[in-house]
């Protein structure tokens, strides 16, 4: 039972527009913007996060 497969709490994205990495959650229950310049990295859908930006790794809390 791979850890990866499980669903994962948090995710590490890096944000489109500045690159900079920043942990959201996966289950969002409102937009996500970068910390840094403002960009949406992630939408809600009422599951997993829609994100805008490239997931880097899970973190599982
Ligand atoms: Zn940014």
């Amino acid at each position: 039972m791979a850890a990866a497969r499980g669903p994962a709490p948090f995710w590490v994205v890096k944000c489109p527009d500045c690159s900079t990495e920043q942990t959201v959650f996966s289950r969002p229950a409102t937009t996500v913007a970068c910390a840094v310049c403002g960009a949406t990295v992630a939408t809600p859908t009422g599951g997993l996060a829609k994100l805008r930006g490239e997931l880097v790794r899970s973190v599982s809390a």
